[in-house]
């Protein structure tokens, strides 16, 4: 029984973190015991790519069979680069590309992953009831976990997005998705919104509520199975700077992360609890800075205007996983996490206790990047460096720049670079004085003129598909629509 709620004592073994997806008291699932277990984290630096992905995921989820083959199933001709996520130098600086997926956002590491994990359990645990896949999604998430999830046998999946918060690519992307067991449904509200009516739905279906036949798990975040394939890329990034000859062996390097619901970046403290000479875990937040208040202040505020910018991923007040480094950082003190969310949900707010904001700290800095500086930050990068990059990874590139300079300490940056320029053809043409008629698939075309790269494959002829999926409905109703579709002898079951 390796992993834990953060919320109490309650143990299950990782296929059934897995297979739940969110713990019955509402916690997240956690190994307590990641940073005491040895890991040859050198031979591993090694390994080829996907050698890598097997050696850390059967360290992480050892209660699974046959990893190697996961691995192979799960990227083998899935990615546009044999590394997988290769890394670019851009002036003195790193950017680790995790965006040559079939979606091309960076979520498609974890998410080609995450079906082969669900299924694997599925068969380990002896479950015969359908895995239904509920997911609410910032735009990202959302494709790339229907993109892993069509078709998979004894799955189904249920994806939600705020009507007016994605972008017009990332909704064309979901809306003209095929597969007899997928579902797409827009939300009249923002993430937050969906995010908070998926885990309302979690809350209500449970026992009775749930038809025979099928259980719910998550696609989001909250899931392990999400976080653990993130863990790999950290250590590409650092395999890749050993190679070319940047670092020495042991050398520390800071990564510099484009977070939201505090994914990408947990999964780099786990490759640092797993012993990569991690140095600092630089959390970079867009307009929407509430991560960084909390890191400067140890008070996370949660009531404030939610902010739409220019990247839309990012646009988040709750952040999910932050509760899991709370629970680390506290030394394992579930009740002091329970009654920190519990606080969130009914007041909006809690203070972290001194000492172990200290404790965060020592691993983690945080920069915000503000509306008008993301369009800058790509404009300047272009012009500079000649690499165009979108406006996630922009947010991560302005706060490297300001990170460096308040805290110079010589070591080599690597910046997660989460999704394709091609992804937001607008914000970026904007950004770099291009001529911004026409919609985003022809600004996408001028785009590629610009930049003379490839769009990537699963956005071409995007705009010809067929729009497949039509349903609208207000935050409210997202439960009942759950059980509508669960009870439907159809598609989803
Ligand atoms: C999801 C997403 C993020 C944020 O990642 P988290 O793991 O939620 O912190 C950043 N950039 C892009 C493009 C994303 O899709």
């Amino acid at each position: 029984m390796l992993y834990q709620s953060t919320r109490s004592d309650h143990r299950v073994s990782d296929t059934a973190a897995i297979l739940e997806g969110i713990a019955p008291d509402g916690g997240l699932y956690i190994d307590p015991t990641l940073a005491a277990r040895p890991f040859d984290w050198q031979g591993c630096l090694a390994l080829s790519p996907l050698g890598m992905a097997e050696a850390i995921l059967s360290h992480l989820l050892p209660g699974f069979a046959g990893m190697g083959e996961l691995v192979s199933r799960a990227y083998d001709g899935k990615f546009d680069s044999e590394e997988l996520t290769p890394l670019v130098k851009v002036g003195n600086d790193f950017v680790l590309e995790l965006f040559h997926g079939p979606t091309a956002a960076f979520k498609d590491v974890a998410l080609s992953m995450l079906p082969q994990l669900v299924t694997a359990a599925r068969t380990q645990e002896g479950v015969r009831d359908k895995i239904v896949i509920l997911t609410a999604t910032s735009g990202d998430t959302g494709k790339a976990a229907l993109e892993g999830f069509h078709d998979v046998a004894g799955t189904g999946i249920l994806v939600f997005y705020p009507d007016a918060g994605v972008s017009p690519v990332q909704k064309a992307q979901m809306v003209t998705q095929v597969g007899a067991n997928v579902k797409v449904c827009a939300v009249r509200g923002n993430f937050d919104d969906c995010q908070s009516g998926v885990k309302r739905a979690f809350a209500a279906l449970t026992g009775d509520a749930l038809p025979a036949g099928c259980r719910l798990s998550s696609a989001n975040s909250i899931n392990i199975g999400r976080l653990a394939p993130q863990v790999v890329y950290y250590f590409i990034a650092y395999a890749a700077l050993l190679r070319r000859g940047e670092i020495a062996p042991g050398d520390k390097v800071d990564y510099v992360v484009p977070t939201g619901n505090f994914g990408d970046i947990l999964a780099g403290y786990f490759a640092k609890l797993m012993g990569l000479p991690v140095g600092t875990l630089v959390c970079a937040s867009n307009a929407n800075r509430v991560l960084t208040d909390f890191l400067e202040t140890g008070v996370y505020d949660k009531r404030r205007d939610f902010l739409k910018t220019v990247s839309p991923s990012m646009d988040i007040l709750v952040s999910s996983n932050l509760e899991r480094l709370l629970f680390l950082a506290s030394g394992g003190d579930s009740a002091l996490v329970a009654d920190c969310m519990r606080k969130l949900s009914s007041e909006g707010v809690y203070r972290f206790p001194d000492e172990a904001m200290a404790r965060i700290r020592a691993d983690f800095a945080a920069a915000c990047c503000e509306e008008e500086d993301c369009l800058a930050t790509i404009g300047r990068v272009w012009r500079e460096q000649g690499y165009l990059c979108d406006t996630h990874t922009a947010v991560a590139m302005k706060a490297a720049r300001d990170f460096k300079a308040s805290r110079p300490s010589g070591r080599k940056t690597v910046v997660l670079s989460t999704a394709s320029p091609y992804k937001f053809p607008a914000a970026v043409l904007k950004a770099i004085g291009g001529d911004l008629s026409g919609d985003e698939f022809a600004q996408m075309e001028r785009l590629h003129e610009i930049a003379k790269t490839p769009i990537p494959r699963g956005l071409r002829g995007l705009k010809e598909r067929p729009v497949l999926h039509t349903d609208v409905i207000d935050a409210k109703d997202l439960v009942n629509y759950v059980q509508r579709q669960l009870n439907d002898k159809g598609e989803t079951r």
